[in-house]
């Protein structure tokens, strides 16, 4: 997906648009832990294009001065974005600042689409033209506030996007990354993972966006690991701030079938790790939990169980990823993750024949029978899988108002139960069938 970023200083209205163009999936994900407090990036859509969002106004960097923060904000941008969305304030005119940050800009080689903010009526359209003096070509008079010009402003920022054919992935290969808090051991496990000697690294590539594939096989068995972990050391101080590491967090997940969240045994969980995990979980990818640093720990039965059971009471909405415990050190226990991997990756991608599905169904319904509300009963006629990588269900029902939550979660215990699904999230829907 591409990905689109938006610079300005503060208060030219950045996450007034970015909730604008982002509309209401941000409500979607509310219920998840941790993650849409000051959310700094989600996905958009507008015509056919699904991309992804940064603002880039989230990303403070302490108390540094203004211009210090505009020009990492660029940076980020710069590194991170297919096209970048430079908002001014029409109603302030250019200043210093903004003519800084058009200089970074400009150097960059990125396609930028300039937008005129607070740009609220017809009159003040007028004065945009003085905008083209940012050398950015033609401005796009907005309102965030009322939600004006952004169609214009959007057909220009799609029109930049690159074309994704050559980004295929290989329906063979089993792709996986790394996400975790800074130190919690990513670049380790990826070489530990790497040197092991049962695997045959093939051959490694540097792609485009701050990421390292490398390609091994084992046991007749493809993988792809996406390394964004290594990349990060280029001494920007913005790179050891939280959100950034949630930002090369979401760039991994993008490229991945499994995501390994890794929770660093030694530090214990913390908030952090929680948002990164549940935008794991929201993208659908399958995820396997790696507790690193195992070698620090008494290391017996008892202390796996103990650190189980608090990775599930942090982490409920993850109920169904599997625990692997090692030491991307000592390579201790480091022979349970590929299998792990492979497990995730195989439910992910199940399918389950109608028939199948309908018998385990009508038995969970037989077992405990539907809702009623308002008098009325839930009937399930039947269900069906209508997509892989998550797995996904429709169930058609007389009226999807009747399907409560807690009803919904029973089948998908039910499904669970019948077929495993282990390391995968699975999506059930209700549709309206007479
Ligand atoms: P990243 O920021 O997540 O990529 O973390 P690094 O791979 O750079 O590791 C951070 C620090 O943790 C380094 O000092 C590593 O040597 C150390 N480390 C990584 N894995 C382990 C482990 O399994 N056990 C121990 N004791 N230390 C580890």
């Amino acid at each position: 997906k591409s990905v689109v970023a938006i610079v300005g200083r503060p208060n030219v209205g950045k996450s007034t648009i970015f909730n604008r163009l982002v509309g209401e999936r941000i409500s979607i994900v509310e219920d998840i832990p941790g993650v849409t407090r000051d959310r700094i990036y989600a996905q958009a859509e507008w015509l056919n294009h699904t991309f992804n969002l940064i603002d880039t106004g989230g990303i403070e960097i302490g108390d540094e001065p203004l211009l210090i923060q505009m020009r990492q904000q660029a940076e980020v941008a710069i590194d991170e974005a297919d096209v970048i969305i430079f908002i001014v304030n029409g109603k302030e005119g250019i200043t210093a600042a903004d003519e800084e940050v058009a200089k970074l800009l400009f150097k960059s080689n990125k396609p930028i689409v300039l937008a005129v903010n607070k740009m609220d009526n017809p009159e003040m359209r007028e004065t945009v033209y003085e905008y083209y003096s940012l050398g950015f070509g033609e401005p796009f008079p907005i309102s965030g506030s009322h939600g004006l010009g952004l169609g214009d402003m959007l057909d220009e920022v799609v029109s930049y996007f690159p074309d994704t054919a050559e980004d295929q992935m290989d329906e063979d290969t089993i792709y996986f990354s790394l996400i975790g808090r800074p130190n919690v051991g990513k670049s380790s496990l990826v070489n530990s993972i790497l040197n092991e000697e049962r695997v045959i690294v093939s051959e490694i590539e540097g792609t485009t966006r701050d990421a390292i594939d490398t390609h091994f096989e084992r046991e007749g068995q493809k993988f792809v690991i996406t390394d964004t972990a290594g990349m990060r050391k280029r001494g920007k101080v913005y790179e050891s701030t939280e959100k950034y590491s949630v930002l090369r967090a979401l760039k991994a997940i993008e490229r991945s079938d499994v995501v390994l969240i890794l929770i660093d045994a030694e530090t214990g969980i913390r908030e952090q790790d929680k948002k990164i995990a549940g935008y794991a979980h929201e993208a659908g990818r399958a995820i396997v939990i790696v507790v690193n640093k195992w070698d620090t720990i008494e290391s017996n039965e008892k202390a796996m169980k103990e650190f189980e059971t608090k990775i599930r009471a942090h982490f409920q909405y993850l109920d169904y990823a599997p625990i692997v415990f090692l030491s991307a050190k000592t390579k201790k226990r480091l022979h349970t993750l590929i299998p792990a991997i492979k497990l995730a990756s195989e439910s992910h991608a199940k399918r389950i024949p109608t028939n199948v599905l309908n018998d385990v169904i009508m038995d969970a319904i037989a077992m405990n029978p539907t809702p009623t509300y308002k008098g009325k009963r839930l009937k399930v006629l039947y269900a069906t899988q209508v997509a892989v990588k998550p797995p996904s269900f429709v169930v058609f029902v007389n009226d999807p108002e009747l399907m409560h939550f807690s009803y919904e979660r029973f089948l998908e215990n039910k499904i669970r139960d019948a077929f495993g699904f282990v390391g995968s999230p699975i999506k059930i829907f209700a549709r309206r069938r007479q």
